[in-house]
């Protein structure tokens, strides 16, 4: 985006988006697509990518990190399956686009990041922007937030070798978890239902996310 575009010019971008990017790839929940076409994603790209705002791919924020393509949002955020009244848990804030996403369907999201500067960064844009029922803490989310337990959705937006089983003890009963699980390099997409003391996994496809770094997570190195 420059700063000729105004308003107009970026909400057809995103209308675009929605329709070549997520309709076309069978995204059908119609509060996963509103929320698409809300959500300004220019404002979460650095100054140099917001030409490239509305591009089918991840792009980079910054300490080595990235903000998921739009489909990959989409996507994740459909598997949650929302309805308005949820109190959702987001592991790695990012840029905090997903975030934002989330907090236009959902009644309250706590959004958790490892790194300090990308939290404080996404904390400011996210209060700007008017989402008052987001609260970025910072701190290793494969642990989950416990003092904010137990969640209806919790999204894990980094690659992780397993399932970490604080997330999996902070979910509510009916509750979903989407999560990408496998190698450093590569994962699949888990949805898992949590049904009492049953955990029942779906696999949703194939995906590249950053690591999930922590305790229950992959080391740092
Ligand atoms: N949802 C983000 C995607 C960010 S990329 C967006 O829309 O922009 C993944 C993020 O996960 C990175 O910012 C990374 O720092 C963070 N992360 C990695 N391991 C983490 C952990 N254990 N706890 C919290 N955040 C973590």
């Amino acid at each position: 985006m420059t700063a000729m575009m105004n308003r107009n010019d970026t909400r057809s971008l995103r209308e675009q988006m929605v329709r070549s990017q997520l309709v076309q790839r069978k995204i059908r929940d119609v509060r996963t697509l509103d929320a698409m076409r809300s959500v300004p994603r220019e404002a979460f790209v650095p100054e140099k990518y917001r030409v490239s705002a509305y591009d089918d791919r991840p792009l980079p924020i910054g300490e080595d990190q990235t903000i998921s393509q739009p489909y990959m949002v989409a996507l994740m955020t459909e598997a949650l399956e929302l309805g308005g009244g949820e109190t959702v848990l987001e592991i790695g804030t990012g840029s905090g686009y997903q975030t934002a996403v989330l907090a236009e369907m959902a009644k309250t999201v706590f959004s958790k990041e490892r790194i300090g500067v990308l939290a404080e960064r996404a904390r400011v844009l996210l209060e700007q922007l008017g989402y008052a029922n987001v609260t970025v803490l910072v701190g290793d989310g494969t642990q989950g937030a416990a003092e904010h337990a137990p969640f209806d959705a919790i999204i894990v937006t980094a690659g992780s070798p397993g399932v970490p089983v604080s997330l999996k003890e902070q979910l509510a009963d009916g509750g979903r978890l989407v999560i990408p699980v496998g190698s450093r390099g590569y994962q699949e997409l888990n949805r898992i239902r949590r049904q009492g003391d049953q955990f029942v996994t779906e696999n949703l496809g194939g995906c590249v996310f950053v690591p999930l770094i922590g305790v229950q997570g992959w080391e740092w190195n």
